[in-house]
């Protein structure tokens, strides 16, 4: 089959002939310059003409940073927490920066002896710029000092750094909505490189999003709440105690029941550091 058979059926299929056969260019000689062969150069390299370039805009769609679905490119290969939290004020690595306010990083000790993942930030944390600062933060920091946890030892922060919404209206009541599996694992490598960092010695994750995140879609939070699991998670074995995101105590009918819960896996989480 010839060139042409075998490219023919694909997408720009007739752009590809001239593609390959660009390595075949007679040396000494240039190529008269049309139209044609600008786009057949966009064909083999990817580049786009430029504008003064006094061409035609060939069709040559270009793919947006955040259509990866990975904040692989952003995380930077050196550098501590403050290295991670300005490069990741800066991540395009899924579409939800756009109408986020800022990116919600982890806050707390490089130094710290557990880690709470949570999900994702809310409103007030969204507009603050910081982790668990909104009512569940409030009633997580009530839980945790219940339970014995000193917070000098704990670093907080989301699988997702990003706040997702809805509004029923333009202008109405921001609406929490869950992070989709894509979106999660695109922001996967924030959460990776924190660990690597901090090397907590035990994980607290808070609810189904941040287990989904640390332990595979099959983690369901009411079969393991309160108990210790050890994993490895992103190349390092690590302890981790599940329990209920506090927005969910929020949420409970019973609210006193639900916050007695989470206190009593919080102690879980305290006994185990010692
Ligand atoms: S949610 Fe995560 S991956 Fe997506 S843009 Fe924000 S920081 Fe990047």
């Amino acid at each position: 089959m010839g060139i042409s058979g075998r490219f023919s059926g694909m997408p720009g299929a007739a752009l590809a002939p001239a593609a390959a056969f660009g390595s075949l260019a007679v040396p000494g000689r240039t190529a008269a310059r049309s139209p044609d062969v600008r786009l057949r150069r966009v064909a083999a390299t990817g580049t786009r003409p430029k504008p003064h370039d006094g061409y035609p805009c060939p069709m040559v769609t270009s793919r947006a940073p955040e259509d990866a679905y990975t904040a692989e490119p952003f995380v930077p290969s050196r550098g501590g927490l403050p290295a991670l939290r300005r490069a990741a004020a800066d991540c395009r690595g899924c579409p939800l920066h756009r109408d986020a306010t800022q990116t919600v990083f982890g806050a707390g000790s490089t130094d710290a002896r557990v880690m709470l993942v949570g999900e994702q930030p809310g409103d007030q944390e969204d507009r603050q710029g910081k982790p668990f600062v909104g009512p569940a933060g409030k009633l997580l920091d009530r839980a945790l000092a219940e339970a014995g946890v000193d917070p000098g030892e704990v670093y907080v922060t989301n699988a997702v750094k990003h706040f997702k919404f809805t509004r029923a209206e333009p202008r109405k009541r921001r609406i929490h909505k869950a992070p989709s599996l894509r979106e999660t694992t695109a922001c996967a490598p924030w959460l990776a490189a924190e660990l690597a960092v901090v090397e907590p010695e035990l994980i607290v994750v808070l609810g189904a999003t941040a287990g989904k995140a640390l332990l595979g879609s099959s983690f369901r939070v009411t079969q393991v709440r309160g108990t210790v699991l050890e994993e490895e998670i992103h190349g390092r074995p690590e302890r981790l105690v599940p329990t209920v995101h506090p927005s969910a105590v929020l949420r409970a009918d019973d609210r006193e029941a639900a916050y007695r819960g989470l206190v009593a896996d919080l102690r879980t989480a305290a006994d185990t550091l010692g």
